[in-house]
């Protein structure tokens, strides 16, 4: 999972596979771009991760 402000939304697009994005809410204070640290305001995930991790928990 990967946190990204605005700016780097495509950057981050190019290291996930299948890669799926939620806007992070605005609770989410202390989140940071994973680029340049900034405020992050999308989260970008990899479903088939996402999957496993189910799997794993079922
Ligand atoms: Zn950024």
């Amino acid at each position: 999972m990967i946190l990204v402000c605005p700016s780097h939304v495509k950057d981050a697009l190019k290291l996930i596979y299948i890669p799926h994005i939620q806007t992070v809410p605005e609770a989410g204070v202390g989140t940071r771009c994973e680029f340049c640290r900034n405020r992050a305001k999308y989260k970008l995930f990899n479903y088939s991760q996402q999957r496993k991790h189910i799997k794993q928990v079922i």
